[in-house]
């Protein structure tokens, strides 16, 4: 596998912020709104460009003003994976704040999810059928 440092939150955020398609501005912001730093192009945009000279992004156009958005490419998946487990600690630290898990099946919601009142008390939920479950 060919190396790129990963030597920091920031980095290792942008790398799973490119899970999806996303344009450089937005891992920026992101991080600034996620991590409560600040992520610098000077930063990130060195960085996205490293891994894409190792194969590891590819940029796509879309949009009529031909924006530019960063994808992993099949390699660039497994070494985020690889970081992602290196760095398992940190990620933890990172998403803790937002992590909830199901109450029903018991699977950890990273974004989005379901949440309703039961008896009460706000329950969270991977989805709606989970709740259905629950309530049962
Ligand atoms: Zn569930």
């Amino acid at each position: 596998m060919k190396e790129v440092r990963v030597d920091n939150l920031v980095k290792l955020y942008a790398l799973l912020l490119l899970q999806k398609q996303v344009h450089g501005y937005e891992i920026i912001k992101t991080i600034k709104e996620k991590l409560g730093r600040n992520a610098s192009p000077g930063q990130i945009y060195p960085f996205l460009k490293k891994l894409q000279n190792l194969g590891y992004v590819k940029i796509r156009k879309v949009g009529t003003r031909d924006k530019k958005v960063y994808v992993l490419t099949k390699s660039g998946e497994r070494f985020s994976k690889a970081m992602i487990e290196k760095f398992g600690s940190m990620v933890e630290l990172a998403v803790q704040n937002r992590l909830k898990t199901c109450a029903h099946c018991g699977c950890e919601i990273y974004s989005g999810g379901h949440s309703e009142k039961v008896k009460g008390a706000t329950k969270y939920f991977c989805c709606p059928s989970c709740a259905k479950a629950f309530r049962k």
